[in-house]
């Protein structure tokens, strides 16, 4: 089989699917450029790929980037409920004459012993909340302060940093990091009498939170995944890794 022609891939990071996919697609001899917004302290970037921190200012920024780069492919592999910075990507790509590709994993479905509550944006979530309820939150730093609204309740949040928020004297934040297993969320939620569980509809592998809340019986606030442009999209790191080998899927 011959190699692939290498390639100079501008991958959208801040994720854990992101930095798998730097690190075969530097495996592949792809030159790639991994991007992240720079909004943690302390992110977590994959070894031996050139990475660039912070915003482009926009699409025209990217697209600008993108020329200045000689950048061949945009592999979007940001968050599901990263809408601007894909939107951005797939008008940046398109003024570019870039090929542009979404990884897209696919959403958690409920099982049969699952108590999942839809929820359309954070703001209904925090609204489905019942008074007096202790919530397992873990739908990231950037929106904690929208739970600030429900004084009526407990807020236990989960987050990859201490939020830049002031934090009401009951709330408490657990600083962690993925992976995250059963037992351990199981303490969790037990620890500090958990009522109920808001999470995005991100999928992947960072599901332990609802097995936990499956066997304790718990409710789950679920927000719905917000819409992405429509654009060559993939499931799987593998079949990135093939379109930038130009496979096709
Ligand atoms: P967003 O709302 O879609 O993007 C806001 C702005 O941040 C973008 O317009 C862009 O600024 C900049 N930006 C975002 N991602 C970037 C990247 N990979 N490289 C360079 N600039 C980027 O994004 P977000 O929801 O705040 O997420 C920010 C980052 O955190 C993303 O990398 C995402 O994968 C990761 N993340 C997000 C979530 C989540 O729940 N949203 C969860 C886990 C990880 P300019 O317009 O100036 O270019």
């Amino acid at each position: 089989m011959c190699s692939p022609v290498p390639k100079r891939i501008l991958i959208l990071g801040g994720t854990l699917d992101a930095r798998r996919l730097a690190r075969l697609l530097a495996e592949q001899g792809h030159h790639s450029v991994y991007s992240i917004a720079g909004i943690t302290r302390k992110p977590r970037l994959p070894a031996n790929v050139e990475v660039r921190v912070g915003g482009f200012g926009g699409a025209q920024g990217m697209a600008d980037f993108i020329r200045s780069q000689g950048i061949d492919m945009v592999a979007d592999a940001t968050h599901p409920f990263a809408v601007q910075i894909s939107a951005n990507a797939v008008e940046a790509a398109r003024n570019s004459n870039s090929a542009y590709a979404r990884l897209e994993r696919p959403a958690w479905k409920p099982t049969k012993a699952d108590n999942w509550i839809p929820a359309r944006d954070i703001d209904e979530a925090v609204s489905l909340i019942e008074s007096g309820a202790c919530a397992f939150v873990t739908t990231g730093r950037k929106d904690v302060a929208k739970y600030a609204v429900r004084t009526d309740i407990r807020v236990v949040a989960r987050v990859i940093e201490a939020p830049m928020v002031a934090r009401p004297e009951d709330w408490v934040y657990v600083i962690a990091v993925i992976p995250f297993n059963t037992e351990d969320e199981l303490d969790l939620m037990r620890d500090y009498e958990a009522t109920v569980v808001v999470s995005k509809n991100a999928g992947g592998t960072a599901d332990a939170k609802l097995r936990a809340a499956r066997i304790l019986g718990l409710p789950v606030i679920m927000i719905e995944r917000p819409e992405k442009p429509p654009a060559t999209v993939v499931t799987t790191i593998d079949e990135m890794v093939a379109l930038a080998a130009g496979e096709g899927i």
